[in-house]
C-alpha cells in the first residue's frame, strides 16, 4: 500500500495556562513545553519535586477515572488530563512535557479550546523521526451492562457517539477527525453536569471548581445555563472530546472507526487496557495516501 509518513511534532515554544482544578477547585498552572522525539505527553508535578506521570492507559487510576481521568506514577497523581490530550490528538502533537503546580489541570473553560488556541499560538514544528500510528486490526465488540463500544479498522479516525441520561438527553453526533472538524465541532464543547447530583459530588470532595462559565449544568427543566451553550447537541460533542482524549492514552494517535453508546471515562479506558492486552492494535508508520485521511491533511498543518 503506498502511503506517507507523518513525522513527529511538538510545540514552537513553551505555552502556560492557568486556572483552577474542576474537581479539587486548587489553583492550577500547566506550563507546557516541547520536548523531543520520543518523549510522549508526561506531566511533571512541579510541587512534588519534579514527579513524572507519563500519559499511558497503563497509569490510569481506574478506581477513581469516574467523573475525569486520573493518571498516578512514581507515587504522584494528575487528575482530569482528558481535555488537554483531546486537544494534543486534535493537533497531532507528539511530544510535550507538561508541568504542573499542583494535582489537577486547570478546567479553564470545561472544553479544549483554549488549548487548541494557545498550541496555534506558540507554533507547531514537525520533528526528524516518524509519528507512531496505532490501527485497529480487527472488528471487536466491548459491552459492559448498558455500556457499549464497537470498534473496526479504518484508514482514519471516526466515532459515532450516543448518549441517553434517563430518557431524557439522548442525543447522538458522528465525527470524522480531520484538523478543521476537530476545532470547530468539537473543541468549543463543555463539560456537563446534572444539577441534582452537584450536591453529591461536592460532599465527596469533587466539582469543587465547577461553575456556570465551565461547565452545562442541567436541570429538571433542562439546561441551567444555557448562555455557556455552543452547541445543541454539546453533551455529546464533549462525550467525543472527551474519549479522543482518553484513547491518546494509548502511548500514540489511534485510527479505526468506533461507535460509543453511553461511554464515560472509566468504560473508555478499559476499552483501550483491551484493545492493548488482546493485540487489537498494530502499530504502522504510512499513513493511507488513497482517500480523504485525517493523518494526511494533518501534514499541512500548522
Ligand atoms: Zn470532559
Amino acid at each position: 500500500m503506498s502511503g506517507t509518513v507523518r513525522n513527529q511534532r511538538t510545540l514552537k515554544q513553551t505555552v502556560v495556562l492557568e486556572g483552577i482544578g474542576l474537581h479539587q477547585g486548587l489553583p492550577a498552572k500547566a506550563t507546557i513545553h516541547p520536548a523531543p522525539v520520543n518523549t510522549g505527553i508526561v506531566f511533571v508535578r512541579e510541587d512534588l519535586g519534579g514527579k513524572t506521570v507519563r500519559a499511558h492507559v497503563e497509569n490510569v487510576s481506574s478506581s477513581k477515572s469516574v467523573l475525569s481521568t486520573v493518571l498516578a506514577e512514581n507515587n504522584a497523581e494528575i487528575q482530569t488530563v482528558e481535555h488537554l490530550l483531546s486537544a494534543a490528538t486534535g493537533l497531532y502533537l507528539d511530544n510535550m512535557i507538561v508541568s504542573l503546580s499542583g494535582p489537577e489541570m486547570p478546567i479553564l473553560d470545561g472544553s479544549a479550546l483554549n488549548f487548541i488556541q494557545a498550541f496555534r499560538k506558540a507554533g507547531i514544528v514537525e520533528q526528524t523521526s516518524p509519528a507512531r500510528l496505532l490501527a485497529i486490526t480487527r472488528p471487536v465488540s466491548f459491552v459492559h451492562g448498558n455500556k457499549e463500544i464497537h470498534a473496526e479498522p479504518s484508514s482514519q479516525f471516526e466515532v459515532h457517539y450516543e448518549i441517553d441520561f434517563f430518557g431524557k438527553l439522548v442525543q447522538d453526533f458522528s465525527f470524522r477527525l480531520t484538523k478543521h472538524r476537530f476545532q470547530q465541532e468539537i473543541a468549543p464543547s463543555k463539560t456537563f453536569c446534572f444539577a441534582s447530583d452537584v450536591e453529591k459530588m461536592q460532599a465527596a470532595g469533587m466539582a469543587k471548581g465547577g461553575s456556570f462559565q465551565n461547565a452545562l449544568v442541567y436541570g429538571d427543566q433542562g439546561l441551567l445555563n444555557p448562555e455557556a451553550q455552543t452547541f445543541e447537541n454539546e453533551f455529546v460533542r464533549h462525550k467525543i472530546l472527551d474519549f479522543l482524549g482518553d484513547m491518546r492514552l494509548a502511548g500514540a494517535p489511534i485510527i479505526g472507526k468506533f461507535t460509543v453508546k453511553r461511554g464515560g471515562h472509566a468504560f473508555h479506558t478499559k476499552f483501550l487496557s483491551h484493545l492493548l492486552s488482546e493485540n487489537l492494535l498494530e502499530e504502522i508508520d504510512h499513513v493511507p495516501v488513497y482517500q480523504d485521511s485525517s493523518m494526511e491533511l494533518a501534514l499541512h498543518w500548522a
